[in-house]
């Protein structure tokens, strides 16, 4: 079998998120256990970017800890401590274990992205061209927002908790707010 192309490993590592059937769509010269093999090899592959803190048996205490969670192009798995560029399939593949109960489970905000930086970019990228040439709409996007803040199962970081009595108190937005003056009528 040949070597796999750059081309070839940049289109698995951007469609790793989907079923392998679906990926083979797209590589079609290479077989499931190929694309299957090369995935796992790509996973051992990924080390830790020099600079990234790694909080694998660590915890995410604050919102500097989140930032610094998502700043580089590989994402840590903190069930394994492994880096990746998208977290999600991993999360399925390997420790059964969906993004909101893994978020959750990890004291992570609800939106917190599970993808490394380039990622996200080349992401962006493709959604706004599918905006663009009317793939997607603006109403499919504030679906999918409505959404995701209902699978948010009302849980929040305590960190975020905290920060935002923290902010409502010194706006006093009860003084400001018409609602809460007229009693909640
Ligand atoms: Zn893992």
């Amino acid at each position: 079998m040949k070597n796999w192309s750059n081309d070839e490993v940049s289109i698995l590592i951007l469609n790793c998120h989907l079923p392998i059937r679906e990926v083979m769509k797209l590589l079609p010269h290479r077989s499931y256990n190929a694309i299957y093999s090369k995935i796992r090899a790509l996973d051992d592959n990924n080390v830790q970017p020099l600079l990234a803190k790694s909080f694998f048996n660590k915890k995410i205490t604050s919102m500097t800890d989140v930032e610094e969670y998502i700043k580089y192009d590989l994402i840590q798995c903190l069930e394994c401590g492994k880096w990746f560029p998208f977290l999600p399939v991993h999360l399925n593949r390997i420790h059964q274990i969906d993004s909101i109960d893994y978020r959750i489970r990890h004291n992570l905000p609800a939106q917190t992205p599970l993808a490394g930086v380039k990622y996200r970019d080349i992401h962006r990228i493709k959604m706004n061209k599918l905006i663009s040439d009317g793939t997607i709409t603006h109403e499919h996007l504030e679906d999918a927002i409505k959404k995701a803040s209902k699978a948010d199962r009302g849980q929040r970081a305590t960190y975020e908790l905290d920060r935002q009595r923290e902010i409502i108190k010194n706006n006093k937005i009860w003084l400001k707010s018409p609602r809460t003056k007229k009693g909640h009528k």
